[in-house]
């Protein structure tokens, strides 16, 4: 028996690693967090608490140990010239005071502070040689960040060439964000487009700096502020607010407005409370405080953490919270059927903004909050949006509260409804529901799908209730007569629909894949069905064993696509898009050629002779896919020095593996 499972401490360690680092991958590697902010932090401060009390449970995988998460593998992960690191946190007065005497206990000097507003974005690495803009990075795991150089020169205020008397090689951090305003311009026009609207700035932020295609980053509206630089060849300034002051004049974007110079931490607290206040009516969000000892020579005395640097730290605002009541519950129908339950509020200002709707997720969090229509709540933003519900005040209920239950019928076709033991949602089971459609056909036309713009989800509803749409097959029978007819239709929109449904008949197998909207196949996914089959054709032929040999398509993404492609409906509709013409184009075939030809291989560790990107290259082109977690689909691991837990796994489960001599041999042929 492991310990865990004796030890309720340790067994309430490890549910909190695994709950942290599953967050961790939503939010950093994919800007899709389940949870706030707030509830976040809440769960880390219990991890951080339980490992004061029981040092012997940290261990170097914790999240108190590590900065954001692993690289994603759609980009090359590149070293960054000195680590990233994250900040700690301060959540009240007190906590500052304990930073003061942590700083002041390692240097006897008086400490001034270099305060800045801690701005809610994504942290980036700029790296300038010879004053030219070489790469730009994401954080990462805080060694190793993603390459994201093409779609960093996108963006108009970071300069790819440095002025005046810049040093030789450096490394700049700043945060990339979005202006409230053009925020929500971007969102309005993603909702006209029939795209789903990002939560909040950040994520915004976040997902367009992860874009395949630099175009389409060019297109967001994004900003930068630099807020510190490691300078790697070069002359060091003496304080942070020098450091600042060099970079905007050699050409980077620094938040002049908002520096603040504090001689002790009570004058800090006094200018937190301030900036909390004013938070609102700044154009961009914030989150919070960063506080920095100001000489460089202290901050490089007091060091960092294997996680942040103990010469700052982040004073985090509260959450904003309001009270209101349920006015009134509205179901929602996906694409999938799904039913979300959306709270209607009496409407409340919060944060600078009416708040009237707020998110309750599913009927677990429904039975969480004990939540009933008539019901006081308390509402929370943190940063987003959307609100959620935090908290039902139930000193206040009178008795006429009605509870919330879950529905027997689809709200929108009245079919039966359906919540199956694994998943938190139920389901409408109509075949014709109206609502299943336009979120279908909402998804069919994004861009990620079939990319066809002008079809916005109103235009959908006018065409399903006109009769004009029952499928998504039908879009490709549309007239520019029958376009015509509808309300608030020009003949230049209709045209201009009418050709981007033509060009979507050439586009990419992955496109169809990812619109046709089968359960759990992404857009990812649906890169990897199209490269492995080919064709449409090979796709439906494949059973579940077949799909299943394939790394990354697990049996849950297999079963699902067995079972799309089981339904006479669905052969019906893709026969019919055959028939009016659509014809995706296949991928180029994986090499089947060369030392790792069909092969899946992981990449750990640094190799003497050869860069993380060369290694990959190389396997590549020897018809080998590098992937970044090892599995039982994993054939080779390549182990340089250092290697992470990523050979520990190989061992465990018994995988190949391959050093730097041999992985050579391999590929020329010779012996090791
Ligand atoms: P952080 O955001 O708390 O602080 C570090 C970051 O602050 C830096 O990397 C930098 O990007 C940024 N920053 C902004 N202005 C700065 C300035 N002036 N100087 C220095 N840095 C500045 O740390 P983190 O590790 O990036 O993220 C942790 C936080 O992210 C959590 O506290 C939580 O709020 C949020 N989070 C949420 C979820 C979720 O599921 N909702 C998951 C993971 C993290």
């Amino acid at each position: 028996m492991s310990s865990s499972q004796t030890n309720p401490q340790a067994q309430r360690h490890q549910e909190l690693c695994t709950q942290l680092q599953h967050h961790n991958i939503l939010y950093y590697s994919y800007a899709q967090p389940e949870i706030s902010d707030a509830q976040y932090d809440a769960l880390f401060q219990e991890l951080l608490e339980l490992e004061q009390k029981h040092p012997e449970l940290v261990t170097p995988q914790s999240p108190s140990q590590r900065v954001g998460s692993e690289p994603l593998d759609k980009f090359t992960s590149v070293e960054h010239l000195v680590p990233m690191y994250s900040l700690d946190n301060a959540f009240s007065p007190a906590q500052l005071e304990d930073f003061e005497r942590r700083v002041r206990s390692a240097e006897a000097e008086s400490a001034e502070y270099l305060c800045e507003l801690k701005m809610d974005g994504v942290a980036v690495a700029l790296t300038y040689e010879h004053g030219r803009l070489i790469r730009g990075a994401t954080r990462g795991n805080g060694t190793r960040g993603e390459d994201i150089t093409s779609n960093i020169r996108t963006i108009q205020a970071i300069p790819l060439q440095l002025e005046h008397d810049f040093p030789e090689l450096l490394e700049v951090r700043g945060e990339v964000y979005m202006e409230l305003d053009t925020f929500h311009a971007y969102n309005t026009q993603r909702e006209e487009d029939g795209l789903t609207p990002f939560a909040n700035p950040r994520n915004a932020a976040a997902g367009s700096l992860r874009q395949l295609d630099p175009r389409e980053t060019a297109k967001r509206p994004l900003n930068i502020f630099c807020y510190g630089a490691e300078i790697v060849r070069g002359t060091t300034p003496a304080t942070q607010e020098e450091l600042l002051h060099n970079l905007q004049h050699w050409g980077l974007r620094i938040n002049t407005e908002h520096l603040y110079m504090k001689e002790d931490i009570p004058e800090v607290i006094q200018l937190c409370d301030e900036l909390d206040a004013q938070r609102d009516q700044l154009p961009y969000e914030i989150d919070g405080v960063v506080i920095k000892v100001n000489s460089l020579a202290v901050q490089q005395n007091l060091g960092t953490t294997s996680r942040a640097p103990r010469w700052a730290i982040a004073y985090k605002f509260a959450a904003r919270q309001a009270e209101t009541t349920l006015e009134e519950v509205r179901l929602q129908v996906g694409r999938t059927g799904a039913i979300t339950p959306v709270a209607k509020l009496h409407p409340v200002q919060l944060g600078g903004v009416t708040i009237s709707s707020a998110s309750l997720h599913n009927w677990d969090e429904i039975a969480r909050l004990d939540i009933r229509v008539g019901d006081h709540v308390v509402v929370e933003r943190a940063g987003d949006v959307i609100p959620d519900v935090v908290r039902v005040l139930k000193e206040q209920r009178t008795g006429a509260e009605e509870p919330i239950p879950m529905p027997e019928r689809c709200p929108v076709c009245g079919a039966p409804v359906e919540k199956l033991p694994d998943e938190v949602v139920p389901r409408c089971q109509g075949l014709e529901c109206p609502a299943q459609l336009v979120g279908r056909i909402k998804y069919f036309v994004s861009r990620q799908a079939m990319d066809i713009d002008g079809i916005g989800e109103k235009l959908i509803i006018q065409l399903v209730e006109a009769g004009m749409v029952a499928s998504i097959a039908d879009l490709y029978t549309l007239k520019e007569s029958e376009l015509l007819k509808l309300e608030r239709m020009g003949e230049k929109k209709a045209h201009n629909i009418l050709s981007a449904i033509e060009a979507s008949k050439e586009l990419p197998l992955h496109q169809l894949l990812t619109g046709l909207g089968i359960r759990h196949v992404g857009e990812n996914a649906a890169k990897i069905l199209a490269r492995e089959f080919g064709s449409l054709a090979a796709l439906e032929q494949a059973d579940t064993q077949t799909l299943e040999k394939i790394h990354e398509i697990g049996p849950q993404i297999a079963a699902s696509v067995v079972h799309f492609f089981a339904s006479v409906t669905n052969h019906e509709v893709l026969a019919q898009l055959h028939e009016h013409g659509l014809r995706p184009r296949n991928p180029e075939p994986r090499k089947a050629e060369g030392a790792f030809a069909g092969t899946n291989v992981v990449i750990t560790g640094t190799l003497e002779g050869m860069s993380r990107a060369e290694t990959k290259k190389l396997v590549e082109a020897q018809g080998g896919k590098v992937t970044s977690s090892v599995s039982k689909n994993t054939d080779f691991v390549i182990v340089g020095e250092n290697p992470g837990s990523k050979q520990v796994r190989a061992e465990e489960i018994g995988i190949t593996q391959l050093n730097e001599a041999q992985l050579r041999a391999r590929v020329t042929g010779t012996d090791a």
